[in-house]
């Protein structure tokens, strides 16, 4: 026996997969991990067959096949008038969160401090450690979990490599305004630190907001990894297809982890993917298309004891309880999931310290039907 030294000691499973195998031993509907239960578009699993009946079968380019790279820069030229350059800027990767590793794998060392948000998503601090550096928490606070641009001052050192971000953010459905990027930008103007933008929810955003992307901010982009996911946007998490854009000098730190990882993401999935982007009302119907789900489900919960959060964006809305239980909010999520049959993640687990402040998190990225049955059974918690 050579039992290894873990570089991960404090971690366990990941919640998305405790919740979900829980609501599966109860039969519990999910609404724990965030996924949809509704079909994807059969045009692009057309698309895919396609292409893998034409013969798309082997390794594509490394950095992505080119004609997705090509689309891709159209696409975020459309949506955030940046312009992009497919050969040296975009990377498409198995995933987001493949991407947001390998972005912090190329950049940080031991003794670099890397700036998050908590709640956080869950693997980023992971991700930091694994890395030899050290993550300094910026808590968001409860219950409007705005950023406290001077506690993010504060937290600054000459060790601060990176900060990390997300929005629209999971899980509390707060998105960053213009105001936020701004914030950031004298923030690190005239240092060298980078950033980590996670934006996989670029898409899903309610109320007529529209996500600004850091791409769309020439000073905060010439120093960032923007990351982002096709999962989300064209209901096909199960795919893991991604894709990170960054200045040149940090993509080409970026391939060279990249190549020996993955070397290059699924052939066929690419090509169909290249094929259907030109297809622009599939994301940008995106909006409406959440925020009925969102109102449906709140609409149905009105009646409910949850008190709700404002969900701005994301798949995910918040609903605190702590007016009528000061159970903890791990005990509370498996409770309702064995007892209410409706499986719900704690927050808590998004902090290091464990921070509850009695709110579960509910994913309404879900069928009508399954929305009405989860708000049926969970009026009388
Ligand atoms: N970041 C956030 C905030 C997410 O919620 C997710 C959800 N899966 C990811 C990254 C990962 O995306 P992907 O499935 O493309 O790896
Ligand atoms: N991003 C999804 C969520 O927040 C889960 C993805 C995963 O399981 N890693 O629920």
């Amino acid at each position: 026996m050579h039992p290894i030294d873990s570089k991960l000691p404090a971690v366990g499973t990941t919640i998305f997969t405790v919740m979900s195998s829980l609501a599966l031993e109860h039969k519990a509907i999910n609404l724990s991990q965030g996924f949809p239960d509704f079909s994807m578009d059969p045009g692009l699993i057309g698309e895919v067959h396609r292409a893998m009946t034409d013969g798309a079968n082997q390794y594509t380019h490394m950095n992505g096949y080119p004609l997705l790279r090509e689309r891709i820069a159209e696409k975020v030229s459309g949506c955030y008038g940046a312009a992009v350059d497919p050969q040296t800027e975009i990377t498409v990767t198995p995933g987001a969160t493949y991407a947001i590793y390998t972005a912090l794998t190329c950049v940080l060392r031991p003794g670099d401090e890397v700036i998050a948000f908590e709640p956080a998503y869950d693997s980023y601090i992971p991700n930091i450690v694994v890395n030899g550096a050290t993550p300094v928490l910026v808590p968001l606070s409860f219950p409007d979990y705005s950023i406290d641009w001077d506690r993010v001052k504060a937290a600054l050192t000459p060790r601060t490599r990176m900060i990390l971000l997300n929005t629209p953010h999971n899980p509390t459905g707060t998105v960053w305004k213009e105001s936020d990027f701004r914030a950031l930008e004298a923030l690190v103007e005239g240092t060298d630190i980078l950033i980590m933008s996670d934006e996989v929810y670029e898409h899903i955003t309610f109320d007529g907001y529209r996500h600004p992307s850091i791409l769309g901010f020439p000073a905060l982009r010439e120093r960032a990894f923007a990351c982002f996911s096709f999962g989300k946007a064209y209901h096909c998490t199960g795919w893991k297809i991604g894709y990170c854009i960054a200045p040149p000098a940090f993509t080409t730190e970026f391939r060279k982890v990249h190549q020996f990882n993955c070397f290059s993401t699924n052939t066929p999935a690419q090509v169909g993917l290249a094929n259907y982007l030109e297809k622009t009302e599939a994301y940008l119907d995106l909006p409406a298309f959440y925020q009925r789900k969102r109102d449906f489900f709140l609409e149905r919960m009105r009646d409910s004891r949850f008190r709700w959060l404002d969900s701005k964006g994301s798949y995910f809305v918040l609903g605190s309880y702590g007016h009528f239980s000061q159970e903890k909010d791990t005990d509370f999520a498996i409770r309702l999931t064995r007892e209410y049959g409706v499986a719900v993640i704690p927050v808590s687990v998004f902090y290091q310290d464990g921070r509850d402040d009695k709110v579960v998190r509910f994913c309404f990225a879900k069928k009508e039907s399954t929305l009405q049955e989860a708000a049926h059974r969970l009026i009388s918690v």
